[in-house]
């Protein structure tokens, strides 16, 4: 890591060549040089709980390492507004919603009022998801405006999309985390997946005597093999489906469950789906809701099986984190998770409790099958989910409008 002062350190891409290779780290900069100075803001519903802070926390850093301006502003919104566009965020993954006039009207007002608070006159400006999406309708572009939407888009709720599809054609590009995501939009689409940052306090390599004492601190026992899920409170994540699997799973093994959830500002749902699972708890299942990132290195690095059986899940990045600490992930075979598990190759992938269940037992009773798997998942990380790769992935997209731009700027000029 980087000394920025005597005091303060950062990370910085040249930390990442053990990892990823000079030649990488150098492509990396002569991208980066072109843009200099620009300045990129970041938009999205918070600043903590959940994939896209846990991203743009690192992100941002990263790439204002590579001399890149890059801001970051979380909307604010009342708790009215932050149910509704849960239920736009269910809805977008497919479930019912009633969107009647009065929830788009809170949605577009707040949004609105959003707009006021933030002077966005940037060189480019992302978009994350669906809370902020129409505040593009209340600027003058200075640049190129993408919306990047981390939801599984395969089946959106079609009069929830119709509402929303308008504003989305507005943006210059739009970026979903895989194909499969992709719409029918005039916007050009791009397909990124997300990253994990391998320094930071959740991924880092913690030595033995951390492990033992984060795990003692909250007095997890780890007499037998620990069977984890780290996810927020939500029912796409399936908790019940991991209580039901850890108990048939559980006549032929024995071990401890681990459900670890926290709850973010922008799903007002957590606190119900976490109070209805209490009633599951036992002493060899252990529900916790906890705001603590070495918790959470702790539980995937010590883990014997990490779950992730997601009924909907754009890109698990817990998936990601999990498999990069070598413990082998069960996730649900559904949206980016497949893109990043090969089922029996670095993990498996199942479609239901039963299958859930027969995977933590085969896991359990057998540890080179564990190890196999978990190196396997470890490699795949490092080929393919960390943040450089996403960095590059951005300055390309960003080297891509500036040549565009400028090609417009020349034309314009020329017809005047
Ligand atoms: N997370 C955490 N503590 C928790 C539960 C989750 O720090 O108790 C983090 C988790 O490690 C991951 C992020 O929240 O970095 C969840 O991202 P993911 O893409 O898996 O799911 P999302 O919440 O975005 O649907």
């Amino acid at each position: 890591m980087s000394k920025i002062t005597d005091q303060y350190e950062v990370v910085e891409l040249q930390d990442y060549e053990p990892l990823v290779g000079s030649e990488t780290v150098e492509r990396i900069q002569a991208k980066a040089e072109k843009l200099q100075d620009l300045h990129v803001a970041h938009v999205n519903s918070t600043y903590y709980g959940g994939g896209v802070a846990e991203l743009l926390s690192s992100l941002t850093l990263l790439m204002n390492s590579v001399g890149i301006k890059t801001g970051w502003r979380a909307i604010q919104g009342s708790p009215d507004f932050f149910s509704i566009t849960k239920k736009i965020h269910n809805a977008l993954h497919g479930a019912d919603i009633n969107l009647s006039p009065r929830k788009k009207q809170i949605y577009e007002q707040i949004v609105f009022e959003n707009s006021i608070r933030n002077h966005l006159d940037h060189d480019m400006v992302i978009i994350h998801d669906p809370q902020p999406l129409s505040i593009i309708h209340h600027y003058k572009k200075h640049g190129p405006w993408t919306w990047r939407c981390h939801i599984d888009l395969s089946e959106p709720n079609r009069e929830l999309w119709n509402y929303l599809s308008p504003f989305v054609e507005r943006y210059d590009a739009v970026i979903l985390s895989i194909e499969d995501y992709k719409r029918k939009l005039e916007t050009p689409q791009l397909f990124f997946m997300p990253a994990i940052n391998p320094f930071s306090i959740k991924n880092k390599q913690l030595s033995d005597k951390e492990m033992e004492e984060r795990l003692n601190y909250y007095e997890i026992p780890t007499d037998l093999p620990l069977v984890v899920q780290i996810s927020r409170f939500d029912r796409w994540k399936d908790p019940e489906g991991v209580i039901e699997a850890f108990k048939i799973a559980r006549k032929q093994i024995d071990a401890t469950l681990v459900l670890l959830g926290n709850i973010a500002v922008d799903d007002p749902e957590g606190p119900r789906v976490y109070d209805s699972l209490m009633a599951s708890r036992d002493d060899r299942i252990i529900i916790l809701s906890k705001e603590d990132t070495a918790l959470v290195n702790a539980l995937q690095s010590r883990a014997t099986v990490v779950l992730q059986k997601s009924i909907r899940e754009g890109f698990g990045l817990t998936v990601a984190e999990a498999m990069w600490k070598g413990t082998p992930v069960i996730g649900g075979s559904v949206g980016g998770i497949r893109y990043q598990i090969e089922d029996g190759v670095d993990g498996f992938l199942v479609s239901s409790v039963e299958e859930a269940a027969d995977s933590i037992v085969k896991l359990i009773k057998d540890e080179t099958l564990c190890r196999e798997l978990g190196c396997r998942a470890r490699q795949k990380v490092k080929d393919n989910f960390l943040l450089t790769r996403l960095l590059e992935q951005y300055l390309d997209l960003f080297n891509s409008f500036e040549t565009a731009y400028c090609l417009k700027d020349n034309n314009d000029s020329r017809s005047v």
